[in-house]
């Protein structure tokens, strides 16, 4: 049984859509790392930001090559079979695809933490991309 603070999650999610430099497909990983949480709230927590999808954020899927750059970040229903696998960094072509969950910030909900938010705020330095790591995600 997960016990993550929904209140802590929610306060992350707050502080990040409140900055200026636009933060986008972020991951559960991230969050986890973010809020120093053990792997095992991976299931809840994603469960906790997929019913926030169609209000706060949106979630897609994004491909990673072998080497980990991000490619393609496409809607879930997308036919995948035909998406393009060579890597936009690197030579890696022709991969096994790999897709991981990638949750991004609804416009409406940007604007309004933007509203809210301090001159300080909107200028925080972006911490969360200096984790390069996004780890697994099954079932997809
Ligand atoms: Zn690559």
């Amino acid at each position: 049984m997960s016990n993550f603070s929904m209140v802590k999650v929610n306060g992350l999610l707050e502080d990040w859509a409140k900055r200026e430099v636009g933060l986008q497909n972020f991951t559960v990983e991230h969050i986890l790392s973010a809020l120093s949480l053990p792997d095992d709230d991976y299931e809840a927590v994603f469960l906790f930001l997929r019913n926030k999808v169609g209000n706060e954020l949106e979630l897609k899927k994004m491909l990673l090559c072998p080497d980990g750059h991000k490619n393609q970040v496409v809607d879930l229903d997308t036919n995948v079979s035909e998406i393009y696998t060579d890597c936009m960094f690197c030579e890696e072509e022709d991969y096994d695809p790999f897709w991981v969950f990638v949750f991004s910030f609804s416009d409406n909900y940007q604007q309004d933490a933007r509203k809210h938010a301090s001159t300080d705020e909107k200028k925080k330095v972006v911490e969360y991309l200096s984790l390069v790591n996004i780890g697994a995600v099954n079932g997809l």
